[in-house]
């Protein structure tokens, strides 16, 4: 049986059709139309075009899965609001889908769905699962007992804003020293510049430099991953999961990544000693689909 996937962004729209186990069958991607009452209309679009291109029938689909980069009512099937796209409030997507297509449709916010989909590929058969996705901003998504943790408005899993930092940098939230004003890539490439990076500095271009050898590249990405590293350490410590995925598009760097952060979880996340379980540590498997594979998922939530 196969699922639909359809990821809103506020740059594109992806969608897909993929598996149950995962596997993407095929894949479209288009622009996000300039105002959000124009969404729904887009979505049937690509639903239709992507059946008719893979050649399969709208029988063999047992659901759609909507990711929004906002609020969402995933009781009601809503979109609530999308702050980055403009008219994109109170929008009865799911109804919209499901009529059109008589299949059922499912909505949740993106980072959710990157976690359930990280969640559904992994090797490890978990019931608790963390997922912390590197960006623009720092997001995440929890997994307990299997279910995804929505809280009252389905916002719930929003790490990024733990404090790390009393009385530190400001976030956009209101508060100050949120986790991600230093470990999101956009702190990263803050940090470069403070350290007398000029010119075009991104995330990428920074773990080009240290791979370069760079030394202050080196040192930048060293303090940066620190950062990272307490937050994940605080994962750790409150949820005991038996994984937590790093993703974003930083997380290709791999173990560069990896090792510093497990190595610091490991010296001081809380344990007992006693016990060989430890949680597993792992970079994201999916990378940019994470979103679209984990909405056509949602049905397993609901
Ligand atoms: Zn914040």
């Amino acid at each position: 049986m196969k699922n639909i996937g359809i990821d809103i962004g506020g740059t594109f729209i992806k969608a897909a059709i993929v598996e149950s186990k995962g596997k993407i069958v095929l894949s479209s991607k288009t622009p996000t139309p300039k105002t959000g009452a124009d969404i729904p209309q887009k979505v049937i679009e690509m639903i239709d075009d992507l059946l008719q291109k893979a050649g399969v029938n709208i029988s063999e689909i047992k659901s759609v899965g909507i990711g929004v980069p906002g609020v969402c009512d995933t009781k009601k099937g809503t979109i609530v609001n999308c702050p980055n796209i403009e008219g994109c409030k109170n929008i009865a997507i799911c109804d919209y889908v499901s009529e059109k297509f008589n299949v059922k449709a499912y909505i949740d916010n993106d980072a959710n769905c990157a976690a359930l989909g990280e969640y559904t590929v992994s090797d490890i058969k978990s019931d608790s699962f963390v997922f912390v996705t590197l960006g623009t901003g720092v997001g995440g998504g929890i997994i307990l007992g299997g279910r995804l943790l929505r809280g009252i408005n389905s916002a719930a899993g929003e790490v990024g804003h733990i404090v790390i930092k009393q009385d530190g940098e400001r976030c956009n939230c209101g508060r100050r020293g949120c986790w991600e004003r230093y470990a999101s890539v956009t702190a990263l490439v803050r940090q470069a510049r403070a350290a007398g990076f000029t010119g075009h500095v991104s995330g990428r271009s920074i773990f080009a430099d240290k791979a370069k050898g760079n030394k202050k590249a080196d040192e930048v990405i060293k303090k940066w991953l620190e950062y990272v590293a307490e937050g994940i350490c605080d994962m750790v410590n409150i949820f005991q999961p038996d994984e937590i995925v790093i993703g974003g598009g930083i997380s290709r760097e791999g173990d560069i990544i990896l090792d510093p952060v497990k190595a610091f979880a490991d010296k001081y996340s809380i344990k007992d000693t006693n016990s060989p379980r430890n949680t597993q540590i792992r970079i994201s498997k999916l990378f940019n689909d994470a979103g679209v594979v984990g909405a056509s998922f949602l049905y397993t939530q609901n």
